[in-house]
């Protein structure tokens, strides 16, 4: 990109905020940023890559695609119990369309400053449109919450409902009906920062849900060395989804994605603790127990405790 448009896009729309954090000492406009880490906290850090028609739809909205790629980046911070601090931006535009830019932009700062996350730093380059974000937090020293952790007989929690977002993206696909509800856990997902930080020092693992329950679920197996059982009567779907998708719900809210709930292993008496100071609906829907098989972990589905198998047909393995 030419230098003059880049650097004019970068004054307009993505420029230093004007209220920096106090570890920000240089954000935008010199060749890096400064951070300033508090005292006895590591630096958590991830990073994602949204690419256009790979990621998401070529006609979503770029306010949707915004808030796509910054919430689904916070809620990694959120799934190690991280405080969000600030973020990095590489864009790759395909043009400087000033209407998408200005859409993106305003979209893409008032989220941040939702969620309490400052942008101080990025590239900008021409070619099909991708969007990097890199999400940076604290955590207090050797208290972030890991995959591996879970204990036999811990309780499996998740946050809010599941399969909202796969729900949503069938809709917008489909374009034909519509939910506003549902759409926004797709295109507007809330990462579940305040819930994570109240499940360090409490959960013993945690993993956002972003693959799928199931998938997801095997995750915090396999890392742990344990089996999981969830029973499908729990599993947590909203009357939105269930109202609209009545024969594919469950389908979507085992093996579905995108919804960036927390997923998380407890003991009772923390998890009563845990729900006390919690606004966020929590659902027990599983324990943990010895691998029956050993060395193989797995994720069991149960019915009134007894393994069920869900027959292939029904679309249970469509979003692998
Ligand atoms: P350099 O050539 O030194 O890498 P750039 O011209 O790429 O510098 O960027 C100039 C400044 O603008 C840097 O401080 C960089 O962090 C910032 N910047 C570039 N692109 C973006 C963006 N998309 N969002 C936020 N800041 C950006
Ligand atoms: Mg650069």
């Amino acid at each position: 990109m030419a230098l003059l448009s880049e650097f004019s896009i970068i004054e307009t729309y993505f420029a230093r905020s004007a209220l920096l954090p106090p570890d920000i000492s240089l954000a935008q406009g010199d060749d890096c940023a400064l951070v300033l880490p508090p005292a006895d906290q590591q630096l958590c850090l991830s990073i994602d890559t949204q690419v256009a028609g790979r990621h998401f739809l070529e006609t979503a909205p770029a306010s949707a695609i915004a808030t796509r790629a910054l919430g689904s980046a916070l809620s990694d911070l959120a799934a190690m119990g991280a405080k969000p601090s600030h973020f990095t931006l590489a864009l790759t535009l395909p043009g400087a369309d000033e209407k998408w830019l200005a859409e993106f932009s305003k979209s893409l700062s008032d989220f941040a400053s939702k969620h309490g996350v400052v942008l101080i730093g990025g590239d900008t380059t021409r070619g099909p449109l991708t969007i990097t974000i890199q999400v940076h937090g604290w955590v207090e020293l050797d208290k972030a919450l890991k995959r591996s952790g879970a204990k036999v007989g811990d309780l499996l929690v998740v946050s809010g409902s599941l399969g909202d977002a796969a729900g949503g993206l069938s809709l917008i696909k489909a374009s034909k009906y519509y939910s506003e509800y549902l759409e926004d856990r797709f295109y507007r997902p809330q990462p579940r920062l305040a819930l994570g930080q109240q499940l360090i020092g409490r959960a013993t693992s945690c993993i956002d849900v972003s693959d799928g329950l199931v998938a997801d679920a095997a995750h915090l197996s396999r890392t742990s060395g344990l089996d999981i059982a969830i029973e499908l009567s729990a599993v947590p779907i909203s009357s939105e989804l269930l109202g609209r998708f009545p024969d594919q719900a469950q389908a979507f809210a085992l093996a579905g994605g995108d919804d960036y709930e927390l997923l998380f292993s407890i003991d009772t008496k923390s998890f009563e603790a845990l729900q006390s100071e919690s606004d966020m609906p929590l659902t027990v829907i599983g324990h943990f127990g010895k691998p029956q098989e050993k060395d193989k972990p797995r994720v069991m589905l149960t019915e009134n405790d007894c393994e069920v198998r869900l027959p292939r047909e029904k679309g249970y393995l469509h979003f692998g």
